[in-house]
């Protein structure tokens, strides 16, 4: 069975940069947030039992989950979100799960920007976290996306913190160079996790 790294870090940390590395080194990538988007699908059954409970207002013009509009509803009902996510999470894991199954040895990346913040997320046996400066990141973030320093600030509180998310790492990347310098630290990792794949497999046969 392919050994499995579940990859996380907090928003602008570089996760994405460092799972698309992995990828272009032949490393099967799943991503949980791709994940969520294929199980929000039209026709998909969780997609039925959500609009089940929430009502129609939830689903768009062609039927998948309005992820926008669900958000909007659960934003300030914990109750509602937990109910929601009752009903999501599993199914994600799951579907997780079975592609992890499925993945050609040595080992695969699961990507789970949440994983820290609920351990249960998925099955791994290495969690590497990718670590980047605050100021760093908010400077990132920025250059990509429309969000101000204070929404920067409300996604950054209700995701773990740095020292939560270093005393659940077996790995760490340290992101706080050039985008070079960070691929070479991926490729080392690379190196690392076929060596830990083949003794795990060597000590299987
Ligand atoms: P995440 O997936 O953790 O939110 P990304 O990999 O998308 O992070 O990185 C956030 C943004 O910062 C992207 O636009 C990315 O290109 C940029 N970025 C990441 N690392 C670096 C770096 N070392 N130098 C310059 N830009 C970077």
């Amino acid at each position: 069975m392919a050994l499995r790294i579940g990859l996380t870090g907090g928003i602008g940390s570089g996760k994405t940069t460092v799972s698309d590395r992995f990828a272009s080194l032949g490393v099967e990538v799943i991503d949980a947030d791709v994940i969520a988007h294929e199980v929000t699908r039209s026709g998909e059954p969780v997609v039925e039992q959500i609009a089940a409970v929430f009502g129609d207002e939830v689903l768009d013009a062609g039927g998948a989950l309005d992820r926008a509009a669900l958000r909007r509803l659960v934003f300030a009902d914990p109750g509602k979100r937990r109910r929601l996510e009752a009903m999501l999470h599993p199914v994600i894991r799951e579907r997780m799960e079975e592609r992890a199954r499925k993945a050609r040895a040595p080992y695969c990346i699961l990507s789970i920007p949440l994983l820290v913040e609920s351990r249960n997320a998925a099955r791994v046996d290495r969690v590497l976290v990718v670590d980047a400066p605050d100021a760093m990141r908010r400077r990132w973030i920025k250059a990509r996306s429309a969000l101000s320093d204070e929404e920067i600030d409300g996604i950054m509180q209700a995701q773990a913190t740095r020292d939560e998310r270093l005393e659940a790492a077996d790995d760490v990347i340290v992101n706080d160079g050039s985008i070079e310098e960070l691929h070479a630290r991926v490729d080392a990792l690379h190196r690392r996790y076929l060596a830990i794949a083949e003794s795990n497999t060597a000590a299987e046969r």
